[in-house]
This record gives structure tokens, C-alpha cells and sequence, in this order.
């Protein structure tokens, strides 16, 4: 964009789009992202507004075909994994876009503002061009892999009595879990749990000086949608889990609410398999958590 001259006056975001469609290498969600940081004129602000408005649209976004599909038993009722159970009500639901609202603002907006800075000094990359989708790929196929790792441990330790009545109670008020409850948990929780999802890019970005913004945006949006759906209680003839082995889905984490021991991992089977932590019928047939 170095030979594009900008008017003087404040310019607004379609104009700015207007002008960053004057460079024809960049595709156009590359001149989005140009008029983005341009309109906002400091780097803080516009990772802040892009990193933030994403997390909100994609986790309210995917929570609303599970509410439809919670609206509709007489369709989807065939397709809930606890059906003996009555669908989440209105004031469930209500509740928790509250709750989660407030985690939002009060723990991960602050978390947020705070990455741009953390970013920079990991050596991560936000400005253009976006970095090939194979290194995009690649590098998010080692962050559901860390992250699931991370998660098994510190889950599993939050299982434990006072870690458990101190910070890890809330998560479970709901046995049978409802899309929206993904993110139902305590601020420590949500802290502590989070540190799996952001801190592998930093880290990666740090070591390798290779890790794009754009990369860790995809990452997060991802790791959303497989912890909302892992919540949302209903297992399709087309789940991902049918598809790909060793990966947990709603069927999985469902028995660990349903049984509230076992099935402690976010994305994979691994680690509960080699562990012995099973969950439910599943786990008992292979000798896992034989008291149950
Ligand atoms: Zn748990
Ligand atoms: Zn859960």
C-alpha cells in the first residue's frame, strides 16, 4: 500500500476499503484487514475491536442453531444425547448469555487490550500479507494438539475436591449441557483454562518469529466453535467424531457432565485412553474408574 496517497480528511471504513482495492496483490480479505487497522490508526485499538467483536459474533453466532434446534424437539429431540432429559428453558438459556456476557467484559476484554502488547513482544505478526494457509493449517493442528494437553491436566486437577468446590463447581451446574454453557464458568476458569488457547501462539511466535495474528484469530474462532458444540448436547450421524478418530465431540464431553468424572480432555480421546479416565458405559467396558 506504500504508493496509495490518502486524502487528508478522516476517511470511513468503505472508503477505506475503496482505497486498498488499488493494490491488486492483496486478496480482499487482505484489503479488509489494510482499512481495518487504517480506520482505527493505532495497532492496540484495532487488534483490541477485531479481537473482541470476533469472540462475541462467534460465540453468540453458534450458540443460535442449538437454541433453535433446543426450540424444535419435535425435530431434533431423535438427535439429543441425554433425551430423557427436558430441553434447556428460557431462563436457563437467559441466564447464561448474561453470565457470559459479564466474563466477557469484566475478565477477557482486559485480556484483549493486553494482547496487542504481548503479541509485539513475542515477536508475532499483524501486518500484511496474511501467511500461506498451509503454515495457517499446520500451525492450528499444533495448537488443538497443545491446548488439549494442557486441558486434560489442569481439567483433571480441577476435579479435584477444593480446586473443584473453589473454582470448578459452576461449570457443572448444568448435567446435561446446552451450547451456551461452553463458556459457563468461573473468571479463575476462564483465566486459567484460556492461558491453553493463547499462549501456544505466543510461545510458537516467539520461538519460530513465524506466527501471523490472522493465524491465532482462526485458532481461537475454532477452538470456540468445538467447545460450543462439545456443549451443545446433541451427536449427529455426520459429527466429526464419526469422521475422525480420536476426536471427543458432543457425544464425549456430554458424559463428563453426565457423569462429572472422566472425559477429561477438549478436543481428543488420547489422553483420557491412556489415562484410564474414560467417562460412563464407555469407560467401565474398559476397566476405567471401575467404582462407577
Ligand atoms: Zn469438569
Ligand atoms: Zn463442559
Amino acid at each position: 500500500m506504500a504508493n496509495v496517497t490518502l486524502p487528508s480528511h478522516p476517511m470511513t471504513y468503505p472508503e477505506l476499503f475503496d482505497v486498498a482495492k488499488q493494490d491488486p496483490s492483496l486478496s480482499w480479505p487482505e484489503q479488509l484487514w489494510w482499512a481495518h487497522y487504517a480506520f482505527w490508526d493505532n495497532d492496540i485499538l484495532a487488534t483490541g475491536v477485531i479481537t473482541f467483536l470476533a469472540h462475541e459474533v462467534i460465540y453468540f453466532g453458534r450458540c443460535i442453531p442449538w437454541i433453535i434446534a433446543d426450540a424444535m424437539p419435535s425435530v431434533f429431540k431423535r438427535f439429543k444425547i441425554q433425551d430423557q432429559k427436558a430441553p434447556p428453558s428460557v431462563s436457563d438459556q437467559w441466564t447464561c448469555v448474561k453470565y457470559i456476557l459479564a466474563i466477557h467484559i469484566i475478565v477477557e476484554l482486559p485480556l484483549i487490550v493486553l494482547f496487542h502488547p504481548m503479541m509485539e513482544l513475542c515477536g508475532l505478526q499483524w501486518t500484511l500479507p496474511f501467511p500461506k494457509f498451509s503454515t495457517l493449517a499446520a500451525q492450528i493442528a499444533l495448537f488443538f494438539v497443545v491446548e488439549d494437553t494442557y486441558h486434560y491436566w489442569l481439567h483433571r486437577a480441577m476435579h479435584w475436591g477444593p480446586l473443584y468446590r473453589a473454582i470448578h463447581r459452576i461449570h457443572h451446574q448444568y448435567a446435561a449441557p446446552f451450547g451456551l454453557t461452553a463458556e459457563y464458568a468461573s473468571p479463575w476458569e476462564t483465566f486459567f483454562l484460556g492461558l491453553g488457547t493463547i499462549c501456544p501462539p505466543l510461545i510458537l511466535g516467539y520461538v519460530t518469529g513465524n506466527v501471523h495474528l490472522i493465524t491465532v484469530l482462526s485458532w481461537m474462532a475454532l477452538r470456540q466453535v468445538q467447545a460450543i458444540d462439545a456443549h451443545s448436547g446433541y451427536d449427529f450421524p455426520w459429527s466429526l467424531r464419526r469422521i475422525f478418530p480420536f476426536w471427543g465431540g458432543s457425544d464425549w464431553h456430554d458424559d463428563h457432565h453426565r457423569y462429572f468424572w472422566g472425559n477429561y480432555s477438549s478436543s481428543f480421546t488420547y489422553w483420557d485412553v491412556l489415562m484410564g479416565t474414560v467417562a460412563g458405559p464407555r469407560g467401565k467396558a474398559m476397566g476405567h474408574n471401575p467404582r462407577r
